[in-house]
């Protein structure tokens, strides 16, 4: 059956021949893929709208079951120049289009928000919000949406309120005698602060956030490497994004 969906496209790779593979996120079926034929020649009518980071409307023959699909038309809805004319810019959309194609959920329950959170992201990255601090809060967002997210109330191992680090393994809070315990590096009441808002924040809220100073790129570092230890998610676009944000 002939139908048409909105579309934020993720990846894009060549395919057999002049074809082209593109990866999308969807509100109606999470992620499919669609095949463009001919993408890859100059002639194809295709080819401009079916670029990552973008958003376009695709038309094809839906079958239930199938996630790889070919692609009839793409037409382009939103473009987000400014992302993709700056590359610091560029690079933290191809993180967050990572993100969502390795959090994506199977059964597809949250499909509608995942594309939400995304489209989001995509949104205030060209706007000119401070990268940083979108991908810190939309890794918050999707941690959240999948029960992943850091305990930020207290210490994980014992409850104790008065807390002293951030501790990676743990997923979470460590007072003082458990941060010694694990060998875990102290945080500063700032940094504690400002991680735990980021943790109980969101893309909805990236206003206020980043008047409150936003996220620093040792957050972002942080949270990354929670999604490796607890969702299995090594990210190899972030090492190229973190070249451009200088966090070492
Ligand atoms: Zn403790």
């Amino acid at each position: 059956m002939n139908e048409s969906v909105e579309a934020l496209i993720l990846s894009q790779s060549d395919y057999r021949d002049h074809d082209v593979l593109i990866r999308v996120m969807t509100q109606e079926y999470g992620i499919l893929g669609f095949i463009a034929a001919g993408a890859r020649k100059m002639t194809s009518k295709n080819a401009g709208s079916i670029l990552p980071y973008t958003k376009a409307e695709i038309q094809f023959d839906y079958k239930e079951g199938k996630t790889l699909f070919r692609l009839k038309t793409a037409r382009t809805r939103e473009l987000w120049r400014s992302m993709h004319e700056d590359l610091g810019r560029s690079s933290a959309a191809a993180v967050a289009a990572e993100l969502c194609l390795g959090m994506a959920d199977e059964s597809g329950a949250s499909t509608r928000e995942e594309y939400r959170y995304l489209d989001t992201a995509f949104r205030k990255i060209n706007e000119g919000m401070n990268p940083v601090t979108v991908l810190a809060l939309y890794m918050s967002d999707l941690m959240k949406l999948f029960g992943i997210e850091p305990d930020v109330d207290e210490c994980v191992r014992c409850g104790e309120t008065t807390v002293h680090a951030i501790s990676v393994k743990d997923g979470g809070f460590l007072c003082a005698q458990h941060a010694e315990e694990a060998g875990v590096h102290p945080s500063s009441v700032t940094e504690l602060r400002r991680f735990r808002l980021l943790v109980k924040g969101g893309l909805d809220q990236i206003e206020i956030i980043e008047k409150a100073g936003g996220a620093k790129p040792s957050d972002l570092e942080i949270l990354a490497e929670m999604l490796k230890l607890h969702a299995g998610l090594e990210l190899r676009s972030f090492a190229f994004f973190k070249r451009f944000c200088a966090i070492e």
